[in-house]
């Protein structure tokens, strides 16, 4: 589980999340969704360890994990502006923190592969990131996070850089990928449709508050307020 309570954290002045609360049981994957500013990055970066809470508690399976640092939380991480090794191949990139954790080749070859075919990057494996398109190298950076099956995966926006026919087959493949590994998943978007079929719930924020926690369909069809309804598109 991931348990977030009462985490706050201001910069300064600015509050930039307030009193967030909520449990993701294991291997649900959840959406959160809400105007620029509302917090969404802030969230995932305290998950990841990147950002300390100014207050609140953070559990990740049954540890506290409020003062462990983000390299020995088990948590994996896509940003919306990835970052591959250049000097490496598609393959090493995909296959980079598993050789940092001294894994037994063999399973790290399998898992390369495995990953490599769920992402439509099989035949890609020994070309650098220099020779890809922007989709395939954000694709790669996608794999090299799960390739470590962390017990949890964040996700900011992975998919806002890629056109709209490439955007569906990777948000397909992702959520291919999640059925088969199960791992818990925090991901953040703008887009309504995306978070409609990828969600088991969806987290809407607005001011640093959470507005609504729900199903999909649920937060649709009932939404708590006008924030959300005009968010979700189904105003009263
Ligand atoms: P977007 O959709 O634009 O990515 P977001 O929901 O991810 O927005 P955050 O990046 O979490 O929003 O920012 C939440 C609030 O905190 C914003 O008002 C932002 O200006 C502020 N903030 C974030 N990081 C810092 C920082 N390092 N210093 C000061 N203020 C910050
Ligand atoms: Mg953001």
């Amino acid at each position: 589980k991931v348990l977030l309570e009462d985490i706050k954290r201001r910069f300064n002045n600015v509050t930039a999340i307030e009193e967030i609360s909520f449990e993701i049981p294991d291997g649900e994957f959840w959406v959160l969704v809400g105007p620029s500013g509302c917090g969404k990055s802030t969230i995932l970066r305290t998950i990841a360890g990147l950002e300390t809470a100014t207050s609140g508690n953070l559990f990740i399976g049954d540890r506290l994990v409020n003062n462990i640092p983000a390299r020995a939380r088990d948590v994996a991480m896509v940003f919306q502006n990835y970052a591959l090794y250049p000097h490496m191949t598609v393959a090493e990139n995909i296959a980079f923190g598993l050789k940092m954790r001294k894994i037994n080749p063999k399973i790290i070859q399998e898992r390369v592969v495995n990953v490599a075919r769920s992402l439509s990057l099989d035949h890609l494996l020994d070309r650098k990131p220099k020779q890809l398109s922007g989709g395939q190298q954000q694709r790669v950076a996608l794999g090299r996070a799960i390739a470590r099956e962390p017990q949890v995966f964040l996700l900011d926006e992975p998919l806002s850089n890629l056109d709209a026919q490439l955007r569906d087959d990777t948000r397909a493949e992702l959520k291919q990928l999640h059925q088969q590994l199960g791992i818990t998943t925090i991901y953040v978007t703008h887009d309504q449709v995306e978070a409609m079929t990828l969600a088991d719930k969806i987290v809407v924020l607005s001011g640093g508050r959470i507005q609504q926690i729900g199903e999909p369909q649920a937060i649709y069809a009932r939404p708590a307020n006008q924030m959300v309804a005009t968010f979700l598109g189904n105003p009263p």
